[in-house]
């Protein structure tokens, strides 16, 4: 049988990402919890059982609404039997918390959907000792040919935004987040100075729900403050007064600052361009499709 007629049954039986048009017998996959990745996904839904980590299955129940009966949690790193001829295995992306990668093997042939990922070493371990793969699904959000979307790793990213708060320990700190993701960031300057950090109301619940004694609803105990990108408004660099700083994890390439009081860092949880052609090297001579791009990638 051709790679794709079965890349065309495989797509009958199994959905990843993807929630509309759901079909009797067909399971559905999650890999994080990113609202770019539930297309189709609602309140309520139930047109079929989800497989997705043990957290993302919380945020399912908790937030959306979905019925536990329909959620299955998947451990990392075993591989599940689900019918004849098809079989999955999982493993921690590095991307925001709760998020998977998922390897399919069905009809003899391996499909490995990365879902958002960024490489580390404990990824290209599990890449490399379940090598070879018939065809991939990846995350190339930041792949170019001309490798120019590079960025530091997460860990010097994290040790610049760490330098910059406990410089500043006594002046109001405010640091840029989404509601699902910067956690490793937060975390490290909590604890290099001994405070929680606040997060609004509204901002809070992924937070919550993972149970982070770092955080907190009390503005008066801490002088370290999250809010989202949108905070951060041009008006409010213009007219906040001297005693504070603001760190922006960016998520992609720019690294710069304003002045003493603004600091971008390209925290990313995605690869960069480098580390994602690394990615390719250990996949080859795999199909590669990018799931950002649309386009065939290698083989
Ligand atoms: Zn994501």
């Amino acid at each position: 049988m051709t790679l794709e007629k079965i890349l065309s049954d495989f797509k009958k039986i199994v959905s990843v990402d993807a929630f509309s048009g759901g079909r009797d017998g067909k399971v559905f996959f999650l890999s994080h919890y990113h609202s770019d990745h539930r297309p189709g996904l609602y309140e309520g839904w139930n047109k079929g059982q989800i497989v997705c980590s043990d957290l993302t299955g919380k945020f399912l129940r908790k937030l959306c609404k979905i019925n536990g009966e329909s959620v299955l949690t998947a451990d990392e790193n075993c591989w599940y039997d689900c019918f004849s001829d098809f079989e999955f295995c999982t493993h921690d992306a590095n991307h925001c918390p709760g998020a998977y990668m998922f390897l399919f093997k069905y009809k003899h042939k391996k499909i490995l959907h990365t879902g958002d990922f960024r490489l580390n070493k404990s990824i290209e371990k599990w890449l490399i000792q379940n090598k070879p793969y018939d065809y991939v699904i990846a995350d190339d959000t930041y792949y170019s040919a001309k490798g120019i979307y590079d960025f530091p790793s997460q860990e010097s990213c994290i040790k610049k935004a760490v330098r910059i708060a406990c410089a500043n320990k006594d002046k109001e700190i405010f640091i840029g987040i989404y509601t699902l993701g910067k956690e490793k960031l937060l975390c490290a300057v909590s604890e290099a100075l001994s405070c929680p950090i606040y997060v609004p109301d509204k901002m809070r619940k992924c937070f919550k729900i993972q149970d982070l004694k770092y955080i907190t609803s009390d503005k008066k105990i801490t002088n370290i403050y999250a809010y989202g990108m949108g905070y951060f408004s041009s008006e409010w660099f213009f007219f906040n007064p001297d005693n504070h700083v603001v760190i922006i994890p960016t998520g992609w390439q720019g690294t710069f600052s304003y002045n003493e009081h603004y600091h971008y860092i390209p925290y990313s949880e995605h690869c960069s361009s480098n580390e994602f052609k690394r990615f390719l090297d250990i996949v080859l001579p795999a199909y590669v499709y990018g799931h950002v791009s649309k386009l065939m990638l290698a083989r």
